[in-house]
């Protein structure tokens, strides 16, 4: 029987990564806020989230319906959340496999309330503000206080556990203080209608992670849903001036077999058209270099660019679907030779390991 080969591989560290989860939910703790821990970055994969569960993280999230419903099947505990708005044609599997969900439709919390009382259940719902980012969550703030006095009043299925935002992720809104405030003033004027206190404010996603840092988070919100800083903290810490020495930011490394090493043109010979994308390319002319083929392509990590060859002296200059293009000239000069055969290894961005742990072409080994 065919028996794929080991490359192109993506090697996971769970120890670096469990310890990266470990010390987040730590600091997050000791300023009393709960971590949701986001999965969608590594795609689900089971002995990622195990790490998750290991680490003590309050709940499990996910922007995908499909990754939660196969934790549950497979023995996680703790509580699944629901990151995306649910989709109306998915609200009965919803209630089936995960404990709470985001939501911002009031049309999508009826069919929530039915399916959880068709099942003898409550399903726990957070109401998303939209505070200018400008993706999901009411705008209208009246409109999300009718919502929260429907929730609270007339829908016996569903339990209101509180109120939360996003940001960075469409708008590119900073999360400062004054942000994040105006979410707490949100559910205080929503808390007034309905006459009691909720129980989670949940403010936010990475970006908000550095003002626990910095120690200048609003008092009530006790909330963030965190994943990009858990799997890549030196790319986050980095953009935001932070110092990351005490996370590992290697917790992912690619790894790609090469398939051919020759000298060659570095302008295409013939008339140019488009490439295999259908795009029109600029390509300069360098004169011949050496230049090594790699076998994984667009198909696997999406955007050439994004990636991050472990070995300066080398670039990558081009992909299509299944194959990928390095300059290795500047290597051979100080004396690196890459033969077919080699593995050469990248670093990943979350735009990279959001697809390499989708493909199906690639080999995932935990070490
Ligand atoms: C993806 C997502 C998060 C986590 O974002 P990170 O930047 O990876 O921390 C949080 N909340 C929602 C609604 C999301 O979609």
């Amino acid at each position: 029987m065919y028996k794929r080969s080991s490359y192109p591989k993506l090697e996971i560290n769970l120890s670096k990564l469990k310890h990266n989860i470990e010390q987040v939910t730590k600091k997050c703790g000791e300023q009393g806020i709960a971590v949701a821990g986001v999965i969608k970055g590594c795609t689900g994969l089971f002995p990622c989230v195990q790490q998750f569960e290991a680490a003590g993280v309050s709940f499990i999230a996910s922007s995908r319906l499909e990754q939660l419903a196969e934790l549950k099947e497979k023995g996680i505990k703790t509580p699944l959340l629901m990151i995306r708005i649910p989709l109306l044609s998915e609200v009965y599997d919803l209630v089936r496999y995960c404990d709470a969900s985001l939501n911002s439709e009031i049309e999508v919390l009826k069919a929530l309330n039915e399916a959880a009382l068709s099942q003898g259940k409550i399903h726990e719902v957070i109401l998303m503000a939209d505070c200018g980012d400008l993706r999901e969550g009411f705008w209208d703030k009246e409109e999300m206080a009718q919502a929260a006095l429907m929730v609270e009043n007339e829908m016996d299925g569903l339990k209101l556990i509180g109120t939360g935002f996003n940001i960075g992720c469409y708008g590119s809104i900073m999360a400062t203080p004054e942000k994040l405030q105006e979410l707490v003033d949100v559910t205080e004027m929503i808390e007034d209608r309905i006459g009691r206190k909720l129980e989670f404010i949940s403010g936010g996603a990475s970006t908000s992670y550095f003002r626990v840092l910095e120690g200048n988070m609003p008092e009530r919100i006790n909330m963030l849903r965190i994943g990009e800083v858990l799997l890549l903290p030196d790319f986050m810490y980095g953009e935001f001036g932070f110092d990351s020495s005490d996370l590992y930011s290697d917790v992912f490394t690619l790894k790609a077999e090469v398939i051919e090493v020759k000298d060659k043109p570095t302008h295409p010979v013939g008339d140019i058209g488009f490439d295999a994308f259908g795009h029109r390319i600029e390509y300069v002319d360098r004169g011949i270099r050496k230049r090594a083929l790699l076998g994984l392509g667009k198909c696997d990590f999406g955007d050439y660019n994004e990636l991050i060859l472990n070995n300066s002296d080398m670039e990558v200059i081009g992909a299509s679907s299944d194959h990928t293009i390095v300059d290795v000239q500047d290597a051979f000069d100080k004396g690196i030779e890459v033969k077919v055969g080699d593995v050469l290894s990248f670093s990943l961005n979350y735009a990279t390991i959001v697809y390499v742990s989708n493909s199906r072409n690639i080999t995932v080994e935990y070490v």
